[in-house]
């Protein structure tokens, strides 16, 4: 790829974007589009303001929403979206801070180093002009290396001090959160799995029972079992169904007594009849799904599995800690998710078989990361253009019209990449599905995993070793000592095509996702075929952190890999990192709906992911010296990466155990809290209903019957 190909696809992505982005400011101003771009907002009920009056500044695209982002503070976002939104902030706070410091160091040290190398000014071709400001600019065994050595020194540490400054703040974040959400039920309850069967009560909610108010007698307080409710979910759909039928044809027999013109409507004369007899049905049903919720009936349909709830935090905290069995695969004991957060259909997953769903998922998101590696990589051969002449001949005529060329190199390749990748997370989430997870929050952060990984295989090495992949891959197994000089290589290769991948996942990518086309096109065909329907709702998504944060993570893997290589990547980078920060502030506040709360658990994954890309810029360099017959630097690098690896041990022992506990200390510390507030247990006592399982509910069956409002089912035996 030549300078103007790279010209060429920068100028598509920022013509595009700034295309699409005063396209969304216009679009905002109109109330009639508030359900897709203020869904946040509406679905809480807040009242946002439009000019009610057409005028002709409604036309223009407005840049007011942008300084509106940068105003919105962290604590504003803690209060409204929660800590793991405001660890994706973090995330983008934490890329603007890195890059900048790289770029000072990559501009004003790095550039004019490798201009100014004796190959430098020699080589003035079109087509090499990118070459002069990177690393291959420099003459092999230079002594200008030491400088990029120092550089590559200078931004690792600053990179750990960033990441362990960061951890640091999140992490007393978290503890600070949990003392505003400190009412949560979820504090007070444990979740607990394989409880044996009492043969002599032929349950297992008496089990529940005796070993906790043993073990915890002044502590325990109640405990909820789960029961298998395929039937009765079954049930309560028909049930939905009917009433709803029996709700419109009520409506309809009103209409008709209503209205005089009774001989146009004598179709429906039968209708009250059809109403009483679907009544019948109904009742009938009902009565089903309460004989079916009976106590009797329910034990048959007991898991191995009870949230159990307990008077103080203290007392939870020490309970879900802690082993309860001398055989460590009986009453397993964990902190409860949040009730919102449960997937209540993988609760009846036995806690035995979990290794083989995790096995599963594994393989499964390991084959769609082979496989998908295979139209990638043919799509993009002959998206080149040397091979695109040669599967497709009528694209000679490209090269008739002047710059056109450029544009197919520059930009085709990574549109085509962005295009395939757009559906992985979707993918990885649905395999993720299959994983057991007993919580969404859980299941989400795998995806998010499986997306980083997905995509650092896919997308970074597949697009550094694309062309002769195989025999890359076969030398590196055969010798693995040359795998650092092999990435070398194909890293300052493919400097160019990165370039075009952030611009085009940055740009267009950030710019389509607050503009949401597809919401938009929906809509639109909603409100043409079907009519809006008498009552329209918002279009409320969860907050999709599997798609933001893996997609930044590789942007920062390629940032950190190109910062000593190809320093005037770091600019574009800093572009992304604000750009998204804008976006995505936007998004948190006016658009998603968070779902669940994990404390900022998302942050541990993304430090891992961060470190990842810290440690193959390393080895990259390793070899980038090794390239340039520089041995020595390369065996001063180990070091660097000795210390790395050392410092994530130390992240673990230091930051990692409280993101997946509850401190004892802290839980305490709240019941004295609350005590010093006076509040008392009774608050507390209902804690446990929260984590009744959706088909256990009491529902209204029709507005006719009230009777069956009251809890079928009670709580304790
Ligand atoms: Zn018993």
């Amino acid at each position: 790829m030549n300078a103007q190909s790279l010209f060429a696809s920068a100028a598509i992505n920022i013509g595009l974007s700034l295309f699409l982005l005063s396209l969304f400011s216009i679009l905002k101003k109109y109330s009639s589009n508030s359900f897709i771009y203020y869904a946040r907002r509406l679905s809480k009920h807040e009242n946002i303001h439009f000019s009610p009056t057409f005028s002709f500044s409604s036309l223009l695209p407005s840049v007011s929403w942008i300084p509106r982002a940068f105003r919105v503070s962290e604590d504003e976002i803690l209060q409204n979206s929660g800590l793991d939104a405001l660890v994706v902030i973090r995330l983008f706070k934490l890329g603007i801070k890195f890059f900048l410091s790289c770029s000072v160091v990559g501009l004003f040290i790095l550039l004019p180093v490798n201009y100014t190398s004796q190959k430098g000014p020699s080589r003035s071709s079109l087509s090499h002009s990118m070459d002069s400001f990177t690393i291959s600019n420099i003459e092999r065994g230079s002594n200008r290396l030491w400088v990029h050595f120092a550089c590559l020194c200078i931004i690792s540490f600053n990179g750990m001090y960033l990441l362990h400054k960061e951890y640091n703040e999140i992490l007393v974040r978290g503890s600070q959160h949990l003392r505003t959400i400190k009412h949560r039920p979820d504090q007070f309850t444990i979740l607990v799995r394989e409880i044996p069967f009492c043969s002599e009560h032929k349950a297992r909610g008496c089990c529940v029972d005796h070993f906790f108010s043993k073990l915890h007698p002044y502590t325990y307080q109640s405990h909820q079992m789960v029961y298998n409710g395929k039937i009765i979910e079954d049930l309560l759909r028909q049930e939905k169904s009917l009433s709803r039928k029996v709700e419109d044809l009520r409506l309809r027999s009103m209409t008709e007594k209503h209205s005089k013109k009774s001989k146009l409507f004598s179709l429906f004369q039968g209708s009250s009849e059809e109403v009483g007899e679907q009544e019948k049905r109904l009742q009938e049903l009902c009565h089903k799904i309460r004989n079916l919720r009976r106590g009797n009936v329910l034990k048959q349909r007991e898991l191995p599995v009870a949230f159990v709830s307990f008077k103080s935090r203290w007392g939870t905290a020490l309970a879900a800690q802690s082993q309860h069995h001398e055989n460590p695969l009986l009453w397993i004991t964990e902190l409860a998710p949040e009730p919102r957060d449960v997937l209540w259909k993988n609760l009846s997953i036995p806690y035995r078989q979990f290794p083989l769903y995790k096995l599963g998922g594994f393989l499964a998101a390991s084959l769609l990361t082979i496989f998908f590696a295979l139209p990638v990589t043919a799509v993009q051969g002959i998206a080149k253009f040397e091979s695109l002449k040669k599967w497709f001949p009528p694209a000679m005529a490209v090269q008739l019209i002047p710059g056109l060329s450029s544009i197919v190199t520059g930009y085709l390749p990574s549109l085509i990449l962005n295009m395939f990748i757009y559906v992985v997370p979707f993918a990885m989430l649905s395999l993720a599905t299959q994983g057991g997870f007993v919580s969404r929050s859980r299941k989400e952060i795998k995806a998010c995993s499986m997306v980083f990984y997905f995509l650092v295989g896919n997308v970074f090495f597949l697009s550094l070793l694309s062309g002769s992949l195989l025999e890359q891959i076969g030398e590196s197994f055969i010798h693995p000592k040359d795998f650092p000089s092999h990435l070398a290589g194909a890293v300052s290769a493919q400097a160019d095509f990165f370039m075009t991948y952030i611009l085009t996942d940055g740009l267009s990518g950030f710019s389509l996702e607050v503009l949401q086309p597809g919401l938009m096109v929906l809509d639109f065909l909603r409100s043409h075929t079907l009519g809006r329907g008498e009552e329209e709702n918002p279009y409320l998504f969860s907050m999709p952190y599997y798609r933001v944060i893996p997609f930044v993570s590789v942007s920062m893997l390629i940032g950190m890999i190109y910062a000593v290589i190809a320093p005037l990547l770091l600019p574009f980078l800093i572009g992304y990192f604000y750009l998204g920060y804008v976006v995505w502030v936007n998004q948190i506040q006016d658009v998603y709906d968070i779902v669940y709360e994990t404390c900022g658990e998302y942050w541990p994954h993304i430090h891992h992911y961060i470190f990842t890309a810290m440690i193959l810029m390393q080895i990259t360099m390793i070899g980038m010296f090794g390239l340039k017959s520089k041995p020595a630097a390369s065996i001063a690098t180990i070091p660097l990466f000795l210390i790395t690896l050392l410092f994530n041990e130390y992240c673990k022992i230091r930051f990692l155990p409280t993101f997946s506990n509850f401190p004892v200390q802290n839980a305490l510390e709240n019941d004295k809290c609350d005590e010093r507030n006076g509040l008392t247990e009774v608050e507390h006592e209902n804690k446990i209903d929260a984590y009744l399982q959706p088909c256990m509910r009491p529902i209204n069956f029709s507005p006719r019957e009230s009777s069956s409002t009251q809890p079928l089912v009670s709580v304790s035996t």
